[in-house]
């Protein structure tokens, strides 16, 4: 009998509802004698979950939400395996049968999940920030102690894996690009009124609602800038940020001898998703080359940390160490869900992040409980300081 998947990487795709998700699927579908779905997993996005697994057929399904899981027990194919809420995105990302788990989930829901994928041997293709930010000492540790490949999805950082590559003793400073968000060029007045509908119209790069806000006030960056410090074991002084509108340059690694690799290309998330599926591999471009005779010009400036604090406030939470990332990031992840529901302005998400890191003692050397301790205090004061705040 000849194995009829051999040579195939068994995929696990947590949060494949997602943006990264879907275009991870887009990946697999134009490469099918290179991938196969194992499994798929949503926090609740029933219905494109399930058009999802009758197109790629995964063995294997899993849900976060309670709800989504009894929906789903009713209409998922017989056969199809069901696991739902935290154990089972853990148990499916740790499944023996699996190759590589791609994490895109959005938020700190993403940390014991890529956890129990690494401890399980698992490579890793990772687009979720919050995991590294949250929890970035364990999740090294634990890459380090099993082995296996922690390979970036995020554009910033799959340019400075493929820059850095080779170089990593001459490495000077890391450069990270910003966009700028789409209110780069707002005055504090023009930023106070932003409306949920106006930060969701990304201009150049398609996301999902949490990312396009966190863009769009720049602790994007800030959380790149943490999950750089962790990916690249590079202290936060040696990280650099910089604003680059065309989204062109992806990011940099400048030299000792003042060398700058930069990472060009179009702003197309296929490119970073498949080259975490395939490294150390490249397959053929899935979309338009960049035209550098059109291009015309490229434009860099700083950062303006006032109009724009968020930044600042991860290079704080960064330098604070502890169970500080994990404030911030579960601070933020609740401010950015009130700016959704329109109960706060956009200039209160900073203030709110910041008001809850101030009430916070960073706790050094946090086991996994404690992370999750501090992220659950950091909603919960985010919350009551939420409504104590005129917008
Ligand atoms: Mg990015």
């Amino acid at each position: 009998m000849t194995e009829p998947d051999q040579g195939l990487k068994k995929l696990i795709i947590l949060g494949s509802t997602g943006s990264i998700g879907r275009q991870t699927l887009e990946v697999v579908q134009r490469y099918p004698e290179r991938y196969r779905v194992l499994g798929l997993a949503a926090r609740d996005e029933t219905d494109i979950l399930l058009e999802q697994v009758n197109k790629f057929g995964p063995a294997w399904v899993g849900v976060f939400s309670a709800r989504a899981g009894q929906e789903m027990k009713q209409k998922l194919p017989a056969g199809v395996h069901l696991l739902s809420g935290m154990d089972g995105l853990c148990e499916l990302a740790a499944l023996p049968q699996a190759d590589m788990v791609v994490v895109a989930l959005s938020g700190s829901v993403g940390i014991q999940p890529t956890l129990a994928a690494i401890r399980a041997g698992k490579d890793i293709a990772l687009a979720n920030k919050e995991t590294l930010v949250a929890a970035g000492d364990i999740v090294m540790e634990a890459v380090r102690r099993s082995g296996v490949n922690l390979l970036p999805v995020d554009s910033e950082h799959s340019a400075i894996f493929q820059c850095r590559a080779g170089e990593e003793k001459h490495v000077k400073h890391l450069w990270l690009t910003a966009s700028g968000g789409p209110f780069r060029d707002f005055s504090p007045e023009q930023l106070i009124n932003i409306t949920p509908e106006l930060a969701l119209h990304h201009p150049v790069w398609k996301m999902g609602p949490k990312i396009t806000i966190d863009s769009a006030t720049l602790m994007n960056k800030g959380l790149e800038v943490i999950e750089a410090h962790h990916l690249f074991a590079t202290e936060y002084e040696r990280i650099r940020v910089v604003v680059h509108r065309e989204s062109i340059v992806h990011s940099m690694v400048e030299l000792v001898d003042g060398s700058f690799l930069a990472h060009m290309g179009v702003a197309d998330m296929r490119i970073p998703i498949q080259l975490a599926l395939s490294y150390p591999e490249r397959l053929d471009s899935p979309g338009d080359p960049l035209d550098f005779p059109s291009l015309g010009s490229m434009h860099f400036e700083p950062v303006d940390t006032i109009r724009f604090p968020a930044l600042d406030l991860a290079y704080q939470a960064g330098a604070a160490g502890g169970t500080m990332p994990a404030v911030m990031n579960a601070a933020n992840e609740v401010a950015v869900e009130l700016f959704l529901q329109g109960k706060i302005g956009f200039t209160m998400i900073a203030a709110l992040v910041e008001r809850v890191m101030a009430r916070h003692a960073p706790i050094q050397g946090p086991d996994l409980e404690v992370i999750l301790e501090a992220d659950a205090w950091a909603r919960q004061q985010c919350l009551e300081l939420s409504t104590n705040i005129h917008h």
